[in-house]
C-alpha cells in the first residue's frame, strides 16, 4: 500500500509544514473511518483514498485538494459527517468533500448523447469548486485502474460512464494524461475484442516503430544543426490506443498506414522560438496544406497550446511535428490541474507564463482585480458552463434551464399543459413557492390542478420565453373572458330595462345586425368591448330601439357612467377610501372594498373575491377566510403603485403596564406623522397591557417602519398585526 510520506514527498512540502500536517491528519482520520473496510479486491479500503491522494499529488495539486482526496469517501461510506470534517480540516476541505460526495451520488442512466452532455454539464455545475472535479477525476481514474475486480455488468456501466462523462470532462479541463488513461481503460472494458486486437497490432509494430521514432528524432536533430535555434528537447510520442482505434475506424486504414500514430515534439524555450522553429521546419521540408494549425495564437478551449504541422520528411515519410514551449507541454499533459497547482494556498496561476493560456487569460485578468481564490474558482466555473442550471425530473431525466429559472419555467419546459395548470412545486421533496429559483442538481416535482390558470404575477419572475408567451396568452384569454362576462351582465341589465334579455337577443337576427353595425368582428367581441368600457350598452340599446331613446335628453353628453357603477348598480363613492389603489384583472374602475378580516396593505400579496352586489373584496393572499371561499369567484388583483391613499390597519402592542407607557407609544406615532383613529387598552393579569391602535398607512413599508420603531422602545413586549 502507498505510504503517506510518499504523498507528502511528491507534493514537495516540508515534513513539518502546515501542509504536511494537514495531509497527515487527513490520513489518520481517513484510516480511522475506513478501518476494517475492504475493497472488492480484498485489499484494505484505505488504499483507495491513498491512491487518489497520490494521483492528486502527482498532478501537483494543493494541500487542501490532496487532503480532500484522502477524505473523499469518508462521508459517503462511513459514519463521518461533513460537520466533523469542517471542524477538523476547515471550511474549504469540507466544501470539497461534500462536492465529491454529491457528484458520486448522482448516477448516469440514459445513454443518449444529449443526456450525456447535460449530465456532464450538471456535474460541472454542481461542483462548487473546480478542484472538486479534479478530485472526482482522480477518484474515477483509480477506480478504473482497479475495475478488474468488479462484476462484468458493473464494469461495463462504469466504463460507459467514464467514456461518456469523465473522459470528456478531463478533456475539457485539458488534462490530457488523465483523459488518455481513462479512455484506454474504458475502451478495454467496452470493446474488449477490439482492444486486444489493437494492443496486439501496436505491439507487433513496436520494434519497427521504436526504430522509426529514434531515426526520425535523429533526422530532425540533424536538420537543425547549424541553425541558430535553441532546442530543449525532441521526442516522439506514440498516440494512445483509443485514439489510434478511432482514427482507424474513421479512415478505414490499417495501423501501418497511419503516419500520425506518432507525433514528434520539439520543445523550445519561448513562444517566439516556436515560430522560428516552424519557419525553419517548413523551409527544410514541404508542409502538407491544410495540416498546419496554430494553437499558440488560438488556443483550444481547454487551454491547449502548440503549433502543429505535417511535413514530407526524411525518406518522403509524412511526419507530424508539434512545436511548443516547456510550459505548453506541461499544460498539454496536466491541463487545468497545472494551473491550480497551489503551493500553500497560493495559485501558481498568478505567474506570468500561464497568463498566455487561451480561455483562462480573461479569467486571469479578472483575478488581478479579484484576489479571492474562491471567487476566481467561481468565475472559472461560470466560464465553463455559465448561464445554465441542470435539474432533474422525478424520473431522473436531466433538464437544462437558463440561470435564474423558477419552478414555473421548469413546469412549462416539461409540458405546456403542466405549466398552465401548475399549482405548486416540490424541490428535493419539500414544498416551495412557485417563484423559487432552481439550483443545479435539484429534483423537481410539479403539482397540477386542472382548475388552476396562470397568474399574471408569474410574469414577474419567469425567465424562459416559452413560459412567458404561454402565460401571457393564458392571462389575456382569461381577461377577455372576464370582460365578456362583465359585458354580458351589463347588456342583459340594459336589455331587461327595455323588456328584453340577453338570451333573447342572442337567439334573434338582431345579434348579427348590432355586431355588424357596431363594427365588431363577433358578438363575443362586442360583449368584451362593453365589459372593457369601450362601448356602451346604450349604443346597443339605441340600435335595437331607435324610436325610444332610453336616456333623458339632458343626460346626453354626460360622460358614460363608470364600469363599477354600471356593473354593481350603485354610484361610485367620491374618492372612496380605497377607491383606486387596486386594479382588478387588468380592468380599471371596478368597485373595490378591502376585507376587514385581513386589512391588506400595498406591498402585500393580494387576491380579489367577487361578491355579488358588493364589488370585488380584496383579501391578503394568505387570509384564512379565503379557505372557505369559492375559488371560481377569485380574480387577480394588483396594487396600483402611484397612489397616496391611506389604508386602515390595526396594530396590537403589548407593553408593560406602567405609567406613561401609553403616552410614549402615542408619541412614537406622532413622530412618524401618523394619526391614530382608534385606540383601546386592556390590562392583563400578568402585568402587561394589550393596546390596539387603528390608523392609516400608505403601504406595508410604512407599517414596518411603525412596528420596528415600537419594538425598539423599552417597555414594549410585542408588536403584531391585529
Ligand atoms: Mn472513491
Amino acid at each position: 500500500m502507498r505510504r503517506i510520506t510518499e504523498i507528502i514527498d511528491r507534493m514537495g512540502v516540508a515534513p513539518n509544514s502546515p501542509a504536511a500536517d494537514l495531509i497527515t491528519a487527513s490520513y489518520i482520520f481517513s484510516a480511522k473511518c475506513h478501518a476494517g473496510q475492504l475493497r472488492k479486491s480484498g485489499e484494505p479500503y484505505l488504499m483507495h483514498p491513498l491512491e487518489v491522494a497520490f494521483i492528486l499529488s502527482e498532478l501537483g495539486m494543493d494541500a487542501a485538494t490532496v487532503s480532500t482526496g484522502l477524505l473523499h469517501d469518508t462521508v459517503e461510506d462511513t459514519h463521518a459527517t461533513i460537520d466533523e470534517i469542517e471542524e477538523q480540516f476547515g471550511h474549504a476541505v469540507a466544501i470539497m468533500v461534500d462536492g465529491v460526495t454529491k457528484i458520486s451520488q448522482i448516477q448516469f442512466t440514459t445513454a443518449a448523447e444529449k443526456a450525456a452532455e447535460n449530465f456532464r454539464k450538471m456535474v460541472v455545475a454542481m461542483a462548487q469548486d473546480i478542484r472538486v472535479l479534479i478530485v472526482k477525476l482522480a477518484d474515477r481514474l483509480h477506480n478504473m485502474r482497479t475495475l478488474e475486480h468488479m462484476k462484468a455488468n458493473k464494469q461495463r456501466r462504469i466504463a460507459r460512464e467514464t467514456m461518456d462523462i469523465y473522459a470528456p470532462l478531463a478533456d475539457r479541463l485539458g488534462m490530457n494524461a488523465v483523459k488518455i488513461e481513462l479512455q484506454d481503460l474504458s475502451f478495454q472494458y467496452l470493446q474488449p475484442n477490439s482492444y486486444d486486437q489493437m494492443r496486439q497490432d501496436v505491439e507487433e509494430h513496436l520494434p519497427a516503430r521504436d526504430k522509426y521514432v529514434a531515426e526520425t528524432v535523429q533526422e530532425i536533430h540533424a536538420a537543425f544543426e547549424g541553425a541558430e535555434l535553441e532546442i530543449l528537447d525532441i521526442y516522439g510520442r506514440a498516440k494512445h490506443l483509443y485514439s489510434i482505434f478511432m482514427k482507424l475506424e474513421k479512415k478505414g486504414v490499417s495501423i501501418a498506414e497511419i503516419y500520425d500514430a506518432v507525433a514528434f515534439r520539439v520543445i523550445v524555450p519561448t513562444v517566439s522560438d516556436c515560430y522560428s522553429v516552424l519557419g525553419y521546419v517548413h523551409s527544410k521540408w514541404r508542409p502538407i496544406p491544410g495540416r498546419f494549425k496554430d494553437f499558440v495564437a488560438l488556443p483550444k478551449q481547454n487551454g491547449y497550446q502548440s503549433l502543429h504541422t505535417t511535413v514530407v520528411g526524411p525518406n518522403r515519410q509524412l511526419i507530424e511535428i508539434q512545436i511548443r514551449t516547456t510550459e505548453m507541454d506541461e499544460m498539454a499533459e496536466r491541463g487545468f490541474a497545472a494551473h491550480f497547482a497551489y503551493k500553500e494556498g497560493q495559485p501558481s496561476a498568478s505567474d506570468e507564463d500561464s497568463m498566455a493560456f487561451g480561455w483562462l487569460r480573461q479569467l486571469m485578468e479578472w483575478q488581478n482585480t479579484v484576489r479571492d481564490p474562491n471567487e476566481f474558482m467561481e468565475s472559472v466555473r461560470h466560464e465553463l458552463f455559465h448561464e445554465e442550471v441542470f435539474v432533474f425530473t422525478p424520473k431522473g431525466a436531466v433538464v437544462q434551464l437558463p440561470r435564474g429559472a423558477t419552478c414555473v419555467d421548469f413546469a412549462f419546459s416539461v409540458h405546456t399543459e403542466v405549466g398552465l395548470t401548475c399549482s405548486g412545486a416540490k424541490v428535493n421533496g419539500r414544498m416551495v413557492p412557485l417563484r423559487s429559483k432552481l439550483k443545479s442538481g435539484d429534483r423537481i416535482e410539479v403539482l397540477t390542478d386542472k382548475r388552476r390558470t396562470p397568474n399574471r404575477e408569474w410574469l414577474d419572475f419567469v425567465v424562459t420565453s416559452r413560459a412567458r408567451t404561454r402565460i401571457r396568452a393564458a392571462v389575456r384569454k382569461r381577461e377577455d373572458e372576464q370582460a365578456r362576462e362583465v359585458g354580458s351582465n351589463l347588456l342583459d341589465r340594459a336589455l331587461r330595462a327595455n323588456g328584453s334579455t340577453l338570451s333573447k337577443l342572442e337567439n334573434s337576427d338582431d345579434k348579427a345586425m348590432v355586431t355588424l353595425k357596431l363594427k365588431q368582428n363577433s358578438f363575443d367581441e362586442l360583449l368584451a368591448q362593453i365589459g372593457l368600457n369601450k362601448l356602451t350598452t346604450d349604443a346597443v340599446v339605441q340600435m335595437l330601439y331607435p324610436a325610444e331613446p332610453t336616456l333623458p335628453p339632458q343626460a346626453i353628453g354626460e360622460p358614460a357612467p363608470g364600469l363599477a357603477e354600471r356593473l354593481f348598480g350603485r354610484k361610485k363613492k367620491p374618492l372612496a377610501q380605497h377607491g383606486s389603489s387596486v386594479v382588478v384583472g387588468g380592468l380599471d374602475d371596478v368597485f373595490i372594498t378591502f376585507a376587514n378580516c385581513c386589512s391588506p396593505l400595498p406591498g402585500e400579496r393580494i387576491v380579489g373575491h367577487v361578491s355579488t352586489g358588493r364589488g370585488v373584496r380584496v383579501h391578503r393572499l394568505n387570509c384564512s377566510e379565503l379557505h372557505n371561499a369559492d375559488p371560481a369567484r377569485q380574480v387577480e388583483v394588483r396594487w396600483r403603485i402611484d397612489t397616496d391613499l391611506l389604508h386602515q390597519v390595526r396594530l396590537r402592542v403589548v407593553t408593560d403596564d406602567k405609567p406613561g407607557i401609553l403616552a410614549q407609544v402615542s408619541s412614537a406615532f406622532e413622530n412618524l406623522n401618523i394619526n391614530i383613529s382608534e385606540a383601546s387598552c386592556r390590562v392583563r393579569d400578568d402585568g402587561s397591557a394589550v393596546n390596539t391602535f387603528r390608523f392609516g398607512v400608505r403601504d406595508l413599508e410604512a407599517l414596518h417602519a411603525v412596528s420596528s420603531r415600537l419594538r425598539t422602545m423599552s417597555g414594549v413586549l410585542r408588536v403584531d398585526r391585529a
